[in-house]
């Protein structure tokens, strides 16, 4: 069914917009490409509208998307949280991004919370509960990046989405959707997508940039998780990696370093479901996905205190890594009709 965003959604955008004079613009933590690729289009369109914008971020953020222009002004909260706080002072409007609960932002949730301007959370996570004046939250849309793009468009600024911008929007279609292998059926990408082109985009080159920037260590901690880590259960359609800190330093760890591991053990025949858990200083961070029914958002939610969507969500446990992995698989058991009857 083709997905309409609700008019009034539209106006109140519009109207937002026009009335912000300096906007403060947030993602999620850990950000990832939609998440940075939707706060640096959406300040192309303030900043050609004339309107003051800047992206806060909770931390940083992969090398792979430093190239997407205006990267280079981002401000991390974890690094520089005094011109955070100053930007967050002096900002009328927020607009948060890729993400549905303040919770998200980290240590950036009580400034959201806190902000008395106008609130808008523009985002394609099931069940939002951030406390917003304006909330498009559109779970069947690809990417926060396509749903900017529709609300953009349908608000009359497309005239503002220039060349870096709609780069900015194409990354975050193409990581959200693992390069249009997932959440991509919907026609309306396509003609999305034909639009970006039209404004000059280098498609070939931007998956590039994202998928062949990998450093060597990186490529050698891909190789090592596969080679020694891979736990396969057959039985269970079930697959998972899991990296402790000491293998992480052993292979010098950048943040981003370990993006798109997780989706391997989805590649061996007969796998639906598959997980990687990754030793952090006081936590283990889990990242899970599947292929057709099976939900690793709800999976994620009642197990891993996380969330996300039906086929990739995260979460964490304050277990170790031992345990963590133990108590993953002897929760597999209960899923066994569901793993086994998902496409
Ligand atoms: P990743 O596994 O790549 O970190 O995240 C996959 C998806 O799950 C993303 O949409 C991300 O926003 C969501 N996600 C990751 N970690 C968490 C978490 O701890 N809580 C919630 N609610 N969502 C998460
Ligand atoms: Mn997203």
């Amino acid at each position: 069914m083709k997905i309409e965003i609700n008019q009034f959604q539209i106006e109140s955008f519009v109207d937002i917009i026009q009335n912000s004079h300096s906007v403060v613009i947030v993602p999620h933590i850990g950000p990832d490409g939609d998440a940075i690729g939707s706060c640096l289009a959406l300040t192309g369109v303030l900043k050609s509208l004339h309107k003051e914008a800047k992206i806060v971020i909770p931390n940083e953020f992969p090398d792979f998307l430093q190239w997407i222009e205006g990267s280079d002004s981002v401000i991390d909260f974890e690094k520089q949280s005094k011109v955070a706080k100053g930007v967050f002072a002096s900002a009328d409007t927020l607009f948060c991004l890729d993400f549905n609960d303040f919770e998200r932002a980290g240590d950036l949730k009580n400034l959201l919370s806190g902000f008395s301007g106008t609130k808008v959370m523009i985002d394609h996570h099931p069940g939002p509960v951030a406390d917003c004046n304006l909330l498009i939250s559109y779970p069947e849309i690809s990417s926060t990046c396509e749903l900017l793009f529709r609300v953009v468009e349908a608000g009359g600024f497309l005239d503002n989405l220039d060349k870096a911008a709609s780069e900015a929007i194409y990354t975050g279609i193409m990581t959200d959707t693992g390069n249009f292998s997932y959440n991509a059926s919907d026609p309306e990408t396509y003609r999305i997508i034909a639009k970006l082109l039209e404004k000059g985009i280098d498609k070939d080159l931007i998956h590039s940039n994202i998928y062949h920037t990998f450093s060597e260590d990186r490529w050698r901690l891909f190789g090592h998780c596969l080679k020694e880590k891979m736990v396969i259960l057959h039985d269970l359609r079930t697959g998972y990696l899991s990296l402790s800190k000491e293998e992480l330093k052993q292979f010098n760890y950048q943040p981003g370093d370990t993006e798109g591991l997780v989706n391997y053990p989805l590649m061996v025949k007969g796998i639906v479901f598959c997980a990687l858990f990754m030793e952090k200083d006081d936590y283990v961070k889990a990242s899970f996905r599947s292929k057709g029914s099976f939900s690793t958002n709800e999976f994620s939610r009642k197990h891993f205190n996380g969330g996300g969507h039906t086929n990739a969500s995260g979460g964490n446990s304050n277990l170790s890594m031992t345990d963590t992995i133990a108590k993953f698989e002897s929760l597999l058991g209960e899923y066994k009709d569901e793993l086994l009857n998902s496409y």
